[in-house]
């Protein structure tokens, strides 16, 4: 595996692998690898002939009051993880080379980034749009692969493509939990022995509103009581547990189309978010 610190480098590498008729699969991370990254990887690795991960903790993704200091940060380790899943590149630029002096333009996705996460932390899909516009732009990727934990991101991504004719498809990846349900999360190193206990409850929650929808309850206030009383009985108040169409974030009243059931929380020291693909008859 080759580590690529500049544009220039990772683009030869894709060049020389496109001169040879490979497909091209880019994962992009903001490391601290854990089983939900390496499951993107292997599905890279299988589906294309070169496999770019990029290694970068978006600063412009980050507001002013977040964890951009302190978020995990273990190169060697995750060096070593993507090798063993057969990676070819690792992309791992300084800030500088992502965002030289001069930098100038954002991508504003409107609508379905003004609400949920993008209520909770203003900015931060306009820096998730622009570094994953950027990526396209220097990898040129065949295909990219993205994790359903963040749901909201993947709508976004999808729109940036769609919106701005880029020449890449979006694969959406199952969500990967530990074996108590918490989905795995690069921030989970965050919760100690109590929060890390009552952090199963995000799922738990989901779980419990999952099987009223299965009893035949379409209603969404219903479905919502029955995930709010599992996070109370936890003692959680979450920023945000609601139910919305799972193309447009519409909010919906019912589950007549597919609708996603999304939870943000703070944890202990973690925020922590989940979300449930409700299916719809429609
Ligand atoms: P991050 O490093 O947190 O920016 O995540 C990089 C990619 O991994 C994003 O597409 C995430 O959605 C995905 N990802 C993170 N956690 C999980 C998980 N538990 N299951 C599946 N994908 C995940």
């Amino acid at each position: 595996m080759r580590i690529a610190r500049t544009i220039a480098e990772v683009r030869a590498a894709v060049d020389d692998a496109k001169q040879r008729g490979h497909r091209v699969g880019l994962v992009p991370t903001m490391g601290a690898f854990h089983e939900g990254h390496l499951s993107l990887m292997r599905r890279a690795r299988a589906e294309n002939g070169l496999v770019v991960v990029s290694l970068f903790v978006n600063p412009t993704q980050f507001a002013a009051n977040e964890d951009l200091s302190t978020y995990p940060r273990d190169e060697q380790r995750d060096a070593a993880l993507a090798e063993a899943e057969g990676v070819d590149v690792l992309f791992a630029p300084e800030p500088a080379e992502i965002y030289p002096d001069g930098f100038a333009t954002s991508i504003h996705v409107a609508g379905i980034t003004e609400v949920l996460d993008g209520a909770s932390r203003p900015g931060h899909f306009d820096g998730v749009a622009t570094v994953v516009a950027k990526l396209f732009g220097i990898v040129r990727p065949d295909v990219a692969y993205f994790g359903r934990k963040d749901a909201q991101q993947v709508l976004v991504v999808q729109r940036v493509v769609r919106d701005l004719n880029l020449d890449v498809r979006i694969e959406p990846c199952p969500i990967v939990r530990e074996p108590d349900g918490l989905a795995m999360s690069s921030r989970n190193v965050y919760l100690v022995a109590d929060a890390r206990a009552r952090a199963t409850a995000l799922h738990r929650a989901l779980d419990a509103a999952a099987a009223v929808h299965r009893d035949g309850v379409l209603d969404a206030e219903s479905i919502r009581s029955s995930a709010l009383a599992v996070l109370a009985d936890a003692g959680i108040d979450p920023e945000y547990l609601e139910l919305r169409d799972a193309d447009s974030l519409a909010a919906v009243d019912r589950v007549e189309r597919d609708a996603l059931l999304l939870v943000a929380a703070r944890v202990g020291a973690a925020r922590l978010i989940d979300n449930l693909l409700l299916k719809g008859d429609a």
